[in-house]
């Protein structure tokens, strides 16, 4: 059972190391951990690095020194959601453009479960809006345990995942009841950078001392794109890359999409896939993207594709991160390490990830095909009335 049981961490804030010491001390099991874009940037702070220090690769050390049996990246899982977003995307403009009235655009975003648990308790009439991919953290599980148990020979209970987010609400995505089988969630444990930074000087693990390391293959690879999913505008970005490419099968002439970056609330762009101008729409904070939302429910929205992050500065200001104390310089320079990592990747588009390819040549077929949705796609809830139901009770207190 997913150990992660209370959604803003209430139940595991005094002893949030134990379920993570517990499974690497069980030798029946292999456990993995994955680390999101945004924990790299920041991890560093809760060692006395200056703000936005990329610590990567002893980060990665600091996992193998913990006892993990393999350190594998969200990033590749990030690239796996551009393959399915960026196929859904364009699957949904061509029916809109061909004058399909029944398909929802715009598409929004479905990668920061704060914002879609937003749209279930809020606007649930538009969760048909939302693109249908799992989050990197969800689709990294599924995979785990499908692809990379057969890969091992072993069964799904065999495993742990261990995810490392920046965030509180990944907590209460990975206990979704969608995101397991027969009981068993992709994602075992999720704990944030905070935690993790804990359980490091909790293991007398002299940080800033360790050697760089890799990730380990093959869930560990991953291109520039994947790495910008951290910071807000790098999601519809990264999509954009890819989706440009499949769609007018011609290569990009600019990989970097710097319209779509900043720090601004609430942002816009055009980016014009040979002859078709593709509006987007970027909100960052729940405040903002309730204006675009509103936007979309009256009819008026101009955007075809919407990306919302439910922090400020998306993951790269996130609940579970050193804390940033509200300093926009902070997240300036979080998102700039973010771009630096990317800029320096021989890779910067999803669909030329090597690992990437072989997974689905050897496993899922098809971007959207029917495994591929099988494994990495899921469906969202009205969750209104739960919410109406609370305020009801609240009242009569
Ligand atoms: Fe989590 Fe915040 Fe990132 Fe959304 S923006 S995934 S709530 S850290």
């Amino acid at each position: 059972q997913c150990v992660s049981v209370c959604p803003v961490n209430a139940l595991s804030g005094r002893n949030t190391q134990q379920p993570v010491l517990d499974a690497l001390a069980d030798p029946t099991k292999i456990v993995i951990a994955q680390t999101a874009p945004a924990v790299r940037t920041a991890l560093g702070r809760d060692f006395g690095c200056e703000p936005g220090t990329l610590v990567t690769g002893k980060m990665v050390s600091a996992l193998r020194q913990l006892g993990f049996d393999y350190v594998f990246d969200t990033d590749f899982a990030a690239d796996l959601t551009i393959m399915e977003e960026g196929t859904e995307l364009l699957q949904r403009l061509s029916k809109y453009l061909s004058g399909d009235e029944e398909v929802k655009i715009p598409m929004m975003t479905s990668c920061c479960p704060g914002w879609v648990s937003f749209v279930e308790q809020h606007f649930p009439e538009l969760r048909d809006n939302l693109s249908t991919a799992k989050s990197p953290q969800q689709m990294f599980g599924a995979i785990a345990k499908s692809y990379f148990a057969e890969k091992l020979g072993v069964d799904r209970k065999d495993i742990i995942v261990v995810s490392i987010m920046p965030c509180l609400a990944k907590k209460y995505e990975a206990c979704r009841p969608e995101f397991a089988e027969d009981g068993n969630p992709d994602v075992d444990i999720s704990i944030y950078t905070r935690e993790l930074a804990r359980l490091i000087r909790y293991a007398n693990i002299n940080f800033n001392e360790l050697p760089d390391s890799d990730f380990d293959h093959p869930l560990g690879e991953s291109t520039g794109a994947g790495v910008i999913f951290g910071t807000t505008g790098g999601v519809i970005e990264a999509a954009c890359r890819t989706a440009y490419e499949l769609y007018t099968k011609k290569p990009l002439e600019k990989i970097e999409f710097k319209e779509l970056r900043g720090l601004e609330g609430i942002r816009s762009g055009t980016i014009n896939f040979d002859g078709v101008p593709v509006k987007i729409g970027i909100a960052h904070g729940l405040g903002n993207a309730r204006k675009l939302v509103e936007e979309v429910k009256s009819g008026k929205s101009p955007y075809h594709v919407i990306e919302v992050m439910a922090c400020p500065g998306g993951c790269i200001g996130g609940g579970g991160q050193p804390f940033h104390q509200g300093r926009i310089e902070v997240l300036r320079k979080r998102a700039a390490a973010l771009y630096s990592e990317d800029e320096s990747k021989p890779l910067r588009k999803s669909h030329e990830n090597p690992y990437i390819q072989q997974l689905y040549k050897e496993y899922l077929g098809e971007p959207c095909g029917p495994k591929a949705h099988k494994l990495l796609h899921t469906h969202y809830f009205d969750r209104k009335e739960v919410i109406n139901m609370f305020l009801e009770t609240d009242k009569d207190k």
